[in-house]
């Protein structure tokens, strides 16, 4: 037999066929480290021995007795395969019975000891028990029984792949867990009261008890944790470690630029100025996100830090994530800034020009690079490679969701490469996104990012009515939809979530929109948009929409609609039951912008209490973050954000919602990194951080 290491793949482990070995790999394991770090999701207690005679009907027991009698028959109508068996002990006997499995008389014969765990039922043939997990108690070997004794650990399971074979597997790979070594620093395992590592990865899979399976639970979750908070503070601390220009804190600049608002400042969007502008004022780095719900009023701030970017002498890039996007900042920062004389360009696929001119690209390009234009808005065109600052100093990036880890990687890149001066300096970054970022997140995936929150909208915002539509209001909702657009009014309709197919997303927004068009609303224009367009075309879509060529825009629900159209007023959503509240929050937040009462309305299939229960949040709260926070208890965080698909692993997932232990973990990797910055005394930690960091990318 082969020496079994961590690193030792499954398919030589003994005893696992070619079959089993494909459905492992379809769950993503690999390696012996893989299996043992599957982790069971629940435990059946099947502690509970009784004898035969103390069977209880509907009640989940284990019994422990020889085998009478096995027989397979099959029912001549229904086809099905019945085997049975007779079991008996001291007390007495039971029939068991099981339904297509024939298999199990070869395992399960005549005189052999067995112990069955299932729940004892009533039948026109009197009593038995039906589909019992078994065990042959083997004679020789005085082992634990694993699948009818005590704890047994219940796996997530793919179809074909059932615990028993998982838990077949892991026991097999126990011994590994001798060789490893514990990676956490002996005090904080002290400090924590944790159980070692070996103790926990042998009792989460066939715990002792439910307290063990607990504490075995907690340390691991606990290692999941502690490895983020690593990371994310390392990371943080790093990037602190850098240079930034220092734009000195212009009092008189600033205070004339709120005189001349045509709006009071709430009082979120002060603080969070005040932290940005003592933020850049230091000559480190900043790395801020500023985290507000729609509507909230972040492009002003970011527009302060920006004036007083300019005014100290050096350039500001504002990208945003689709050109429609960029022109409004565009148009709304020319405005704000109009009396303060500061150069501002546009820059994107189409467009290169100044409010009042517009310029050959290369001329352009050539003005950005000389620092003729002091603050450049626009889109991923600001980060190829022919762009050069002469002098940047403030990246900010609008919506920053949208751009992958690497997009906004690149904006940095692009700006250190633009300092060949003074290569060390690198701009500050401000980031903005209305995507709630609860409070636990913040803590741990996000960490590596101070954050300022606007909690509040401006005054006198209206109220956006919303309603869960039963399939029997449909009608009088679509009348309600088309009074609306006689009125002159638009709207947008988004299709339901389709996990994991664009294609099907597609095909169900094309037959939405032929379903509106031909026979809901045959008066109206109504445009289509899906992920699967090119970028000009949903550019166009969209522009159009704003301009009121169209009436209705039917879209799917990854093209977000990120567009200021006062004129919209219904935002209607089918199969609403699909999305998570934060998401419907911010489709809601697409209406309501400009003067007229505006509607969202939910379109509900099978409305039943749970799903109406979780909508019915969202009737009651306005606050997008508060939305989150529920979503995040509801849902979990997986569906939040993307961060299913970041690797992370699903203890990892579920203990991010944990906020004691997100606090925890902090606490604990603060003062290591306080301790040993560079984590030099603990070469094991070093080496699992690595690892880590591999495996996880956030978006
Ligand atoms: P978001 O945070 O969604 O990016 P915007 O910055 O686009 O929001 O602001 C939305 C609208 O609110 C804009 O028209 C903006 O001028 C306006 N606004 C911003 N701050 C205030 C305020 N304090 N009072 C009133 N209106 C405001
Ligand atoms: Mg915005």
């Amino acid at each position: 037999m082969i020496k079994l290491n961590l690193d030792t793949p499954i398919a030589s482990l003994p005893r696992i066929g070619k079959k089993y070995l494909k459905q492992f790999h379809r769950l993503g394991l690999n390696t012996i480290r893989d299996l043992l770090y599957h982790f069971p999701h629940r435990y059946d207690d099947f502690s509970n021995i009784v004898s035969i005679s103390k069977l209880e009907l509907n009640k989940v027991a284990t019994i422990q007795g020889r085998v009478l009698d096995i027989k397979t028959t099959q029912t001549p109508r229904k086809r099905m395969i019945i085997t049975e068996a007779l079991i008996e002990d001291k007390s007495g006997t039971i029939k068991a019975v099981w339904f297509n499995q024939p298999f199990l008389t070869k395992i399960i014969t005549k005189g052999k000891k067995i112990s069955l765990s299932g729940k004892l039922t009533f039948g026109p043939d009197g009593h038995y028990i039906s589909n019992p997990s078994y065990e042959i108690i083997s004679p020789l070997r005085n082992k634990r029984l694993s699948h009818t004794a005590g704890l047994i650990p219940i796996y997530p399971e793919t179809s074909g792949i059932t615990s028993r074979v998982i838990r077949y597997a892991v026991k097999t790979i126990l011994p590994v867990i001798n060789q490893i070594e514990d990676f956490l620093p002996l005090e904080i395992i002290k400090n924590q009261k944790l159980l070692p590592l070996k103790t926990a990865l042998k009792e989460i899979h066939f715990p002792e008890s439910k307290t063990l399976a607990e504490k075995a639970r907690h340390r691991l979750a606990f290692d999941e944790l502690f490895l983020i908070q690593l990371s994310a503070i390392k990371q943080k601390r790093e990037f602190k470690k850098q240079k930034a220009k220092v734009i000195y804190f212009n009092k008189t600049l600033i205070q004339s630029f709120v005189k001349k608002l045509p709006f009071q400042l709430t009082n979120s969007q002060k603080i969070a100025a005040w932290d940005i502008l003592q933020d850049i004022a230091k000559p480190r780095p900043m790395n801020r996100l500023l985290n507000g719900d729609v509507g909230s009023g972040k492009t002003v701030v970011a527009t302060m830090a920006a004036l007083e970017t300019a005014k100290a002498g050096f350039q500001v890039a504002f990208m945003a994530p689709t050109e429609i996007l960029a022109q409004q900042h565009f148009e709304n920062i020319s405005s704000l800034l109009k009396d303060f004389n500061v150069s501002i360009g546009l820059l994107t696929r189409t467009e290169s020009r100044t409010p009042t001119k517009k310029f050959k690209r290369k001329e352009f390009i050539q003005q950005l690079k000389n620092g003729q234009i002091s603050i450049i808005i626009g889109t991923h065109a600001l980060i190829q490679k022919n762009i050069k600052f002469k002098d940047l100093a403030l990246a900010i990036i609008d919506e920053q969701h949208r751009f992958g880890v690497e997009q906004r990687a690149m904006l940095q890149k692009a700006i250190i490469k633009a300092k060949d001066k003074t290569p060390e300096v690198i701009p500050h970054l401000l980031t903005l996104s209305a995507t709630p970022i609860p409070r636990t997140l913040a803590l741990t995936i996000y960490g590596d990012l101070d954050i300022s929150l606007l909690k509040e909208l401006p005054k006198g915002r209206q109220k956006i009515i919303t309603k869960i539509i039963a399939p029997e209001e449909r009608e009088k909702t679509y009348e309600f939809i088309r009074q609306q657009i006689k009125k002159g009014r638009q709207a947008f309709v988004i299709c339901p979530l389709i996990e994991e197919s664009e294609k099907l997303e597609v095909k169900s927004v094309t037959q939405e929109y032929e379903k509106l068009t031909k026979e809901i609303f045959p008066n109206f224009k109504i445009a289509m948009l899906h992920g699967k367009m090119k970028a000009k075309e949903k550019e166009e879509i969209m522009t159009g929409f704003k301009n009121k060529k169209t009436d209705i825009l039917v879209s799917t629900s990854v093209v977000e609609v990120g567009i200021d159209v006062p004129n919209a007023t219904v935002m209607m959503i089918e199969g609403a039951e699909r999305f998570g509240l934060a998401q419907l929050h911010q489709f809601r937040g697409r209406v309501g912008r400009g003067r007229h009462q505006s509607y969202c309305f939910l379109f509900v299939e099978n409305p039943t209490k749970k799903t109406k229960a979780r909508l019915k949040a969202l009737l009651e709260c306005e606050n997008g973050f508060e939305l989150a926070e529920k979503d995040l208890e509801i849902r979990g965080p997986g569906e939040l954000f993307g961060i299913r698909q970041s690797g992370l692993p699903d203890l990892a997932m579920s203990s991010l919602a944990n906020l004691a232990l997100v606090e925890q973990t902090r606490k604990e990797a603060n003062s290591l990194l306080d301790k040993d910055p560079t984590l030099k005394n603990y070469p094991l930690l070093r080496e699992k951080l690595k690892q880590f960091q591999t495996v996880i990318h956030f978006e």
